[in-house]
């Protein structure tokens, strides 16, 4: 089969992988624990599936615009003012089948074979497969757990070069869970604003994920607006990853041409996850509090059972419901047959040894690493951070 060259950089995500494996192990019996997914553990609000019945019985069945239903862009409109003072008219604002489908718009729309895309690690290992598929060069910049894996100003301004043409990152961050404070952010804008070739994406999917209390978007530097484009999506805070819808919020210019682009590849989103979207985003959040309080209590009990493994180092996750404990001090060490090398080795060895399936980092750019879902039940949670403990007190120098 002579499959198109582009296909090379389109790998199979290792969270699908792992998945795949444990899902094998356990149709063999054996009582897996699965800790990979980066998906939400609740079901939808009860009053969003029914706005989305509402809608089918009201007919909203066809065909939607391509940018999304004006009642939607509207309410997202509304939702970036009141939740993140942003000021964006509907018209700033597309809607997309998911949020992968924004970034995958954005990165087609904006960067040309050649262009330095600048990604600081560890990063959400989609970006990078969008940028390779685009033609783009990607820069990645590591930040290690010492400085809770974000970057700083020094390196941003570092890694930019005349070619630079995007930056892509996510706050809070998929695999760390790290959030960049206003201070944080406001230290990046000002090298941003030193080098307007420069655009921004801002992946701001879990933002309501977020265990600080105040989400902070870099949008909201006015010098930086007309050069950031905000993603977010129903996924994470509404516990909606199936409705698949996602969207976008910058320049006009650059949604003009991801709607051309939407246009010819899956016209506008799904009609009724758009109205149940209206009804999500307009209504009280106190369910999504509520799914945080309790990722906040799993996220403490898992950092707490970690922080007291010997040998794991681990940040505190500000957000997202992922742990990210760096395991590189196992490195060179051995049980029977198995020695732990890398991030990879410990996995396998964790899913085989321990019956607990995480992911490597080396998937998120970070080779001392492996990142560890909370979005489980605590009981799952429990006899988990159980096992790995147990499999890593087996590993000899
Ligand atoms: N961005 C990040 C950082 C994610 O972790 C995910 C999903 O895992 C997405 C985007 C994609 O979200 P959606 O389900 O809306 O496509």
């Amino acid at each position: 089969m002579q499959l198109a060259q582009r296909l090379d950089s389109v790998k199979e995500p290792q969270t699908i992988k792992m998945a795949k494996l444990s899902r094998e192990l356990k149709a063999k019996g054996i009582n897996i624990i699965d800790l990979s997914l980066g998906e939400p553990d609740f079901k939808t609000p009860e009053h969003i599936c029914a706005a989305a019945v509402k809608a089918m019985n009201e007919g909203f069945t066809k065909y939607s615009p391509v940018a999304g239903f004006p009642d939607l862009l509207e309410a997202i409109s509304i939702k970036l003012k009141r939740d993140n003072n942003l000021n964006y008219a509907p018209n700033e604002i597309m809607v997309s089948t998911g949020a992968k489908q924004s970034l995958y718009n954005i990165v087609m729309s904006l960067v040309d074979p050649g262009d330095e895309v600048i990604i600081p690690a560890p990063y959400w290992v989609t970006y990078a497969s969008l940028v390779q598929l685009a033609g783009g060069i990607v820069k990645y910049i590591n930040c290690g757990i010492d400085t809770d894996f974000k970057l700083s100003p020094e390196q941003l301004e570092a890694s930019i070069t005349p070619n630079t043409k995007l930056f892509i990152y996510s706050s809070p961050c998929n695999p760390s869970g790290s959030f960049y404070s206003r201070e944080e952010l406001a230290g990046l804008a000002e090298v941003f604003k030193r080098h307007p070739q420069v655009y921004i994406l801002s992946d701001e999917i879990y933002e309501y994920i977020n265990y600080t209390g105040q989400h902070e978007s870099i949008a909201q530097f006015d010098e930086l607006k007309n050069r950031v484009v905000v993603v977010n999506g129903m996924s994470k805070g509404f516990a909606m990853t199936g409705w698949r819808l996602g969207y976008m919020a910058g320049p006009r210019e650059i949604i003009q041409a991801c709607e051309r682009m939407q246009g010819q590849c899956t016209s506008g989103a799904n009609s009724i996850a758009q109205k149940a979207a209206v009804t999500a985003l307009l209504s009280d959040l106190g369910p999504t509090y509520k799914m945080v309080d309790a990722y906040k209590q799993r996220r403490d009990y898992v950092i707490g059972a970690l922080k007291k493994m010997p040998g794991i180092r681990s940040n505190e996750p500000q957000g997202a419901f992922y742990a990210f404990p760096d395991v590189s001090s196992f490195f060179g060490k051995t049980y029977g047959e198995n020695t732990i090398t890398n991030a990879d080795d410990m996995s396998m060895y964790l899913l085989h040894e321990g019956h607990v399936a995480t992911v490597c980092g080396s998937a998120f750019g970070d080779n001392n690493c492996i990142r560890i879902s909370f979005a489980t039940s605590m009981t799952n949670l429990m006899e988990a951070m159980e096992r790995i403990d147990k499999a890593l007190k087996k590993l000899n120098p």
